[in-house]
């Protein structure tokens, strides 16, 4: 049942959270805009992955059937050793994920997940302005200051403006910047097609299965994408950028040098990549709040919790935050409840995504293990459990 009361809300940042909190705060009956500095709408990056807990989001909202469309649901996870590609862990997702937590595991583009969200938010009639930066925030009005100057009021604004979110800095009067992780990660995409003229390549491209090669300090994760005609890949690294640049092209050679000694298999797989990128990974600090005292102003998804992709949360977290944001002001009945409800909101939301943070770094001490007695412990534990080892 929408709230009896609209709300004018902006939500600033229209990447996958912004979108969520945008959607479900449209369907709990409230006015939505959504403010974004690009000029175009869009996603940068390659596959992402839709655990279930993000995935019965989209179901709930009714986009399953298009979803579907665009994402794989892999049959099972494959945990590999870095050497020869020899399985030591699978578990299902097919049908696990569904019986288990009511929703699939898929993997997707970036871009397709990207516009089924804002195809839903342009059919609820929300509006999306473009060419908006927003430079300051008067979090008593409220409103937001764009960069040409045009002033925008509303009863409650969003700051879901990312990683390097400037809206985090305005709330905690001091510039608050992310901090290095150490890590990297390389994205590659390669045409399924040329894959399967390799008979060493037919099966990872054909099997939507997904894969994770663990090896000393770095890992490897790989999936299909777009009805199994595109091969995902994720080299997650030591960081090897210059400090000041965030994103940059790989050299020639440089991934083939990196993975030496790892799988022919992955070798295989370079020589068939094109135009491979790296990204610096980058986490957020734990802040002392989302919210402005005021109650009018909150933060969501990567402004207040980026995170290291090694459980694959990140936007799950984002759109989470979303999802629940809308399900608390549909039970407003009156404006000065929304303070209220978002206290609620960081309280329920907080201490998940800053666990989420702190076990996707643990994470990477699995995935990363050097050759040793632990990295064999874990491989014993991880063989003890294999559902259907061969490879
Ligand atoms: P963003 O997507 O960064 O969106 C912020 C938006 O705000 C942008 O459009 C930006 O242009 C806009 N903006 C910024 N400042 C302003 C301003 N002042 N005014 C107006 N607009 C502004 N997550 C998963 O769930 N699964 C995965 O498999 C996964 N894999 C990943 C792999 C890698 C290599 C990386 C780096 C991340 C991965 N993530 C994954 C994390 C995920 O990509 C992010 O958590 C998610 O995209 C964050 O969404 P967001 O909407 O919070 O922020």
């Amino acid at each position: 049942m929408p709230s009896p009361i609209s709300l004018d809300i902006i939500i600033v940042g229209a990447g996958l959270g912004g979108l969520a909190a945008a959607i479900s705060c449209s369907l709990a009956g409230h006015k939505v805009r959504i403010l974004e500095q690009t000029r175009t709408l869009g996603e940068v990056g390659a596959g992402i992955q839709v655990p279930p807990n993000a995935s019965r989001i989209l179901a709930k909202w009714g986009l399953m059937p298009q979803f579907q469309k665009v994402s794989v649901s892999p049959g099972a996870i494959r945990l590999r050793r870095y050497s020869d590609g020899k399985v030591l862990s699978e578990q299902p997702f097919v049908p696990d994920a569904e019986s288990d937590y009511g929703a699939p595991y898929c993997n997707v583009h970036r871009a397709d997940y990207h516009a089924l969200l804002v195809s839903k938010a342009r059919e609820l009639g929300i509006k999306i302005i473009l060419d908006a930066r927003v430079q300051e925030v008067d979090f008593s009005a409220p409103s937001v200051t764009l960069s040409n100057g045009n002033q925008l009021v509303a009863d409650l604004i969003i700051g879901a403006d990312g990683l390097k979110s400037h809206l985090r800095s305005l709330l905690l009067g001091r510039k608050e910047a992310p901090y290095l992780t150490g890590d990297l990660a390389y994205r590659v995409l390669i045409s399924a097609e040329k894959m399967r003229q390799d008979p060493a390549l037919v099966d990872l491209a054909t099997k939507p299965m997904f894969n994770i090669w663990m090896g000393p300090n770095m890992h490897a994760v790989c999936y299909l994408l777009k009805g199994g005609t595109i091969y995902n890949i994720v080299l997650c690294c030591p960081d090897n950028l210059p400090t000041d640049i965030n994103i940059a092209p790989a050299k020639d050679g440089e991934v083939e040098e990196l993975f030496t000694a790892w799988d022919p298999r992955l070798h295989k797989l370079f020589r068939l990549a094109h135009g491979i990128q790296k990204w610096r990974l980058e986490n957020s600090r734990e802040i002392e709040t989302w919210v402005h005292q005021e109650g009018k102003f909150a933060l969501l998804g990567d402004a207040c919790h980026s995170t290291l992709p090694y459980l694959a949360q990140g936007a799950a977290m984002a759109v989470e935050d979303g999802d629940l944001l809308g399900e608390l002001l549909e039970k407003i009945q009156t404006k000065e409840q929304v303070p209220d409800v978002l206290k609620i909101y960081e309280y329920l939301r907080k201490p998940r995504t800053e666990y989420v943070v702190k076990s996707s770094t643990s994470q990477r001490d699995v995935f990363h293990l050097l050759d040793g007695e632990e990295q064999r412990n874990r491989d014993r534990i991880m063989l003890a459990d294999v559902v259907m080892p061969g490879f």
